[in-house]
This record gives C-alpha cells, structure tokens and sequence, in this order.
C-alpha cells in the first residue's frame, strides 16, 4: 500500500486532539482516606465496600519472607538486608 496523499498540520492535530491520555478516576478510601481506583479494592487497607477483601498485613508478612529467603539465596547477610528495610521506614 502506498500514501496516495499528504496530510496537512492541522489535519493531522484535529486526529490526534483525541489522543490525550485522562486522568484516573479516583475516589477516597472510607476506611484509611487514602486515593483509590473506583470500583477497585483500595491498596494501602484491602477493603471494598468496607469489607476486607485482602488481608494486607498477611501480605506485608509475606514480602518480608520472601525477600529473606532471596537474600539467603543471593548469599547476603541478613543484617544488610535489615538495614536497607529500616532505611526504606524512615523516607
Ligand atoms: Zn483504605
């Protein structure tokens, strides 16, 4: 296929006037007030329509053994790794 024709500037603009990105439609947490997607399960409580869908501390627990166990893996010290977590609290 070949370009038959050359498109003008502004022909161009007026296509891509609809190409601009829109923001995320976002809603206030009921339970921690903390910026959640609509119709989403919000990510710092793990509610929905206050009830608990994800039990986040369960799940912080979890990253913590995992990253031990990669740590092990990697042959690092554990301290090192404890460090790094305290540094990360504090920002
Ligand atoms: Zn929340």
């Amino acid at each position: 296929m070949t370009v038959r024709m050359r498109h003008t500037k502004g022909h161009s603009a007026n296509r891509r006037s609809h190409h601009g990105l829109k923001s995320p439609r976002l809603s206030d947490c009921k339970n921690c007030g903390s910026a959640h997607l609509r119709h989403r399960m919000c990510d710092t409580c793990g509610k929905y329509k206050d009830k608990q869908v994800v039990d986040m501390m369960a799940k912080v627990e979890k990253k913590k053994e995992r990253k031990k166990t990669k740590a092990k893996a990697m042959g690092k010290e554990m301290e090192k790794v404890e460090k790094t977590d305290k540094k990360k609290k504090e920002k």
